[in-house]
Parts: structure tokens; C-alpha cells; sequence
């Protein structure tokens, strides 16, 4: 089942966490990246998923439709052609 997360709505960036219950992640191409983690050596900063706070569930990002105020979120880079046409 895919879950919609509002990237800029403040009631889904306080559901959604990155896997170590950080809230200051950003979409990055393809995966997620926080920020908080980043800062800590042991760790890489990203991820292919985001935990939903509310049921404690680890969603993969290709079960996450990202959305935002302007529409969907479209990767800058990656899987889609660009410039055909
Ligand atoms: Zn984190």
C-alpha cells in the first residue's frame, strides 16, 4: 500500500522520520537524507526509508508517493529520460 507524504505539510514532516527518529531529513535522487544522522560518524546520512511515526512501520521509498505544494516530487536527476522531445 503506498502512503503519501506531503514534504512540506507540518503534520506529515512530524509523522514522517528517517529510521533513527530524526525529523530534519530531505529527499535526495532515489533516497533520503538526514541530516542529524549525517552529523554523527557512524553513520552515512542516508537512506531508502522512511519510518511513520504515528504506527512505527518502515516504508520504502518506492511505497512513498513524495508531494509537494506544486505538485509531485520529481528526482532532479535519475531514472526518468530527460531532454527528448
Ligand atoms: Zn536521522
Amino acid at each position: 500500500m503506498s502512503e503519501v507524504v506531503h514534504l512540506e505539510d507540518e503534520t506529515d514532516r512530524w509523522k514522517w522520520v528517517c529510521p533513527n527518529g530524526h525529523r530534519n531529513w530531505e529527499p535526495t535522487n532515489n533516497h533520503f537524507w538526514c541530516q542529524t544522522c549525517a552529523r554523527k560518524r557512524e553513520l552515512s546520512g542516508e537512506f531508502d526509508e522512511l519510518r511513520d511515526k504515528t504506527t512505527g512501520e518502515v516504508h520504502a521509498r518506492d511505497d512513498l508517493h513524495l508531494v509537494t505544494p506544486a505538485g509531485p516530487y520529481r528526482d532532479l536527476r535519475g531514472d526518468h529520460r530527460e531532454g527528448s522531445a
